[in-house]
């Protein structure tokens, strides 16, 4: 198996997710919250969300992260895939 190459930036926003979907669900337990309130958290969870997907996508000078877990299609493959599957 090939080793994946580490991003610190990567591991350090994977942490700070963690921690705010942690966060999140000990305020939603500890009391009751309005809809407002609620959907402030959700707007905090989304936004770090947002963050690793574009970090994933466009992070490094606009390159995806080469330590995401997931292969991202390039520019070239993809006009590649979409040309060989128009024809059908
Ligand atoms: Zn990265």
């Amino acid at each position: 198996m090939a080793t994946r190459l580490r991003c610190e930036f990567l591991d350090q926003i994977r942490q700070e997710i963690v921690s705010t979907f942690q966060e999140a669900r000990k305020i939603r337990r500890s009391k009751d919250l309005s809809f407002s309130e609620d959907a402030e958290l959700t707007r905090g969870e989304h936004k770090k969300i947002d963050e690793l997907v574009r970090h994933l996508l466009a992070g490094h000078d606009g390159e995806p992260c080469p330590a995401g877990d997931r292969p991202i299609v390039s520019g070239a493959k993809r006009a590649e895939f979409i040309h060989n599957n128009s024809a059908a």
